[in-house]
């Protein structure tokens, strides 16, 4: 049985783990990112996590997976323009953690390392056109068709959550008015909500995207006008997605689609209004089976899929 170290940086924390050939996360250690500081500081910070992860597993470890929010560049193992950690751009955390442990590492974008674990692993398995869509403090997407990851040109992962919904919302770091991150991200539900509650709603300012979805399940009209907003808005980027690729399964995962019974009602039936020159009714959606750790899940998965499947060979 082949064990690999899995590592998930986020923009919130850095997790590392233990992921056997089974999918299964054998042990598991964070940090926040924050305070990560220069990129040195953090690959010993990570080192130091995977050398406590692989003895406390005392397994031999076979190589290591890397997901990170991007962009990165998975065939030279260097992170892009990170958003969140500026310093780091044309570091190699792959090389570095190669030379560190002598076994393989490789990296992926995080969306695209979870949506390999749902493939392999997860609600994916047996399903040959799957996209993979994540709703939280973002939104992200992997695709993964007929076992590899769709990469565009100079490999380059394709940002599904920033393809516009309508040009009259809110302005957002991709440059875009009304992307679909913009409308309904986690954030974005808050932000709705704190813009139109009237003066007496206690607490607007303060409300997360979960606190209103509880809000929602208990009748409150504004949290459930919140919750139809975000289910619209969701229906729309799951209608374009099913219109552009008609997919076997959309395996839906993030915070947001913890309150997916909030969603799921709207969202079919934009689907079902929308899609009608497709056949949208053998699309599936299906809510991510491995977890809160799927991230980092994925990450290990990173590493079997580059190799140890035929299908990451490139
Ligand atoms: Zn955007």
């Amino acid at each position: 049985m082949k064990t690999v170290a899995a590592v998930d940086i986020g923009g919130t924390k850095i997790a590392v783990g233990m992921v056997d050939e089974n999918g299964r996360l054998l042990c598991r250690l964070e940090a926040p990112t924050q305070g990560y500081g220069p990129y040195l500081h953090a690959l010993e910070r990570v080192t130091s996590m995977l050398e406590e992860a692989v003895g406390r597993t005392g397994t031999e470890l076979a190589g290591i997976g890397i997901g990170s929010t991007g962009p990165v560049y998975p065939f030279t193992g260097e992170f892009g323009d990170v958003n969140f950690f500026p310093q780091w751009r044309g570091q190699n955390l792959v090389r570095d953690l190669e030379k560190r442990f002598h076994v393989s590492a490789a990296i992926e974008n995080d969306a695209d390392a979870a949506a390999l674990a749902e493939a392999g692993w997860g609600a994916g398995q047996q399903k040959s056109r799957l996209v993979y869509v994540t709703i939280g403090t973002g939104i992200g997407a992997g695709i993964v068709f007929d076992g590899q990851v769709y990469r565009g040109v100079d490999q380059a992962h394709p940002e599904i959550g920033h393809h516009v919904i309508d040009p009259s919302g809110p302005l957002c770091d991709c440059g875009f008015h009304g992307c679909w991150e913009s409308l309904a991200s986690g954030p974005a539900i808050s932000a709705w909500t704190k813009k139109n509650a009237p003066p007496n709603y206690p607490r607007a300012s303060e409300l997360t995207a979960q606190q209103i979805c509880e809000l929602a399940r208990a009748g409150d009209e504004l949290a459930l006008r919140a919750a139809e907003r975000e289910a619209y808005y969701l229906g729309l980027g799951l209608a374009n997605l099913v219109a552009m690729f008609v997919p076997d399964t959309i395996v839906l995962s993030g915070s947001v689609m913890k309150s997916a019974e909030l969603f799921l009602p709207t969202i079919r039936k934009i689907i079902a209004g929308s899609c009608r020159f497709v056949p949208y009714d053998r699309t599936e959606l299906a809510l991510a089976s491995l977890g809160d750790d799927t991230n980092l899940i994925g990450a290990g998965r990173v590493w079997f899929y580059r190799f140890a499947t035929a299908a990451g060979r490139v």
